[in-house]
């Protein structure tokens, strides 16, 4: 199933509910072929508009899901655009005041928000994931095994066939070819990958074909970091508000300049966006 896609700057988003997007999922590991989902971000965004391979490869991808306030806010805005200045502004300023304070009520152009540590749970905790075989891949030493520890505590029918932190920053070729072969005695169908964005996404999209058990391989970013418990989740009605990049800047006070490129130079971008329209 192909979903409408919504043009956000350079990349897309699907226009999908994580039901449909499960659906999808489904229908994916029941194919002979490898299928690559994106979490998409603010930051994400921000990023493929300088960097052309990376949004290639997010607008490649089989499914892209919105795992962002911002894509939602910055979804509804492009759609009212009129590219007039103040009528712009006073649009961009309610957009984000009622995504802030009604999200229940701002119904925009993308469905929801589906978080990439939401679907991870989702997809261990449905019928057509037991039995099927899954790696974990990425973070710091220890927190893949701790994360399958977790899952495999919470959804008994997966199997998880292998959790390792992979490759650091500087690996070499061989390094990499080594997690492969690891990952290849395995034959998983599943893959998560937590090297975080841009490096997950090449890393699957260069090296996807060379694994051929795999249907599905996901980019997930810090969500092994809190499904094994090293950072804590904000409460539910901070991640329902959209609250949640707040939550994790005062957990991880050194973030404040992705927070910046997630906010402030979205919102720019967006509000000065010629195109300032949706397409597929
Ligand atoms: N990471 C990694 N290898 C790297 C860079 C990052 O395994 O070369 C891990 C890092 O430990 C963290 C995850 O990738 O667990 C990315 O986290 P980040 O907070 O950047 O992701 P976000 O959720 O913000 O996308």
């Amino acid at each position: 199933m192909r979903f409408e896609r919504v043009k956000i700057l350079e990349t897309v988003t699907d226009k999908t509910t994580s039901k449909e997007a499960l659906e999808n999922i489904k229908i994916f590991l029941s194919s002979s072929e490898s299928h690559h989902i994106v979490t998409l971000n603010s930051e994400m965004v921000v990023r493929a508009q300088t960097d052309r391979d990376f949004s290639k490869i997010i607008n490649d991808a089989d499914l892209v899901i919105a795992d962002g306030m911002g894509i939602l806010i910055a979804s509804s805005f492009l759609k009212k655009k009129k590219g007039q200045f103040l009528p712009d502004l006073s649009n961009l300023v309610l957009t984000i005041f009622n995504a802030i304070f009604f999200p229940k009520k701002n119904k925009g152009v993308l469905p929801e928000r589906i978080s990439g540590i939401d679907l991870i749970y989702k997809i261990c905790g449905s019928d057509f994931a037991i039995d099927r075989t899954i790696y974990l891949v990425g973070a710091e030493e220890g927190i893949a095994e701790r994360t399958g520890k977790v899952l495999k505590k919470n959804f008994p029918k997966i199997r998880i066939v292998g959790a390792e932190e992979g490759i650091r920053k500087n690996s070499t070729k061989k390094e990499n070819e080594d997690l492969i072969e690891r990952i290849n005695t395995k034959k998983p169908e599943i893959i998560f990958v937590a090297f975080g964005a841009p490096k997950q996404e090449k890393w699957i999209y260069e090296n996807l074909k060379k694994m051929p058990s795999i249907k599905v391989a996901m980019g997930v970013g810090g969500s092994f970091d809190f499904i094994s418990g090293k950072t804590k989740r904000a409460p539910q009605f901070v991640q329902q508000r959209g609250w949640e990049w707040l939550w994790r800047l005062l957990q991880e006070p050194k973030r404040i300049k992705r927070i910046h490129t997630a906010t402030w130079k979205l919102t720019w971008l967006i509000f000065w966006d010629k195109k300032g329209r949706m397409g597929k």
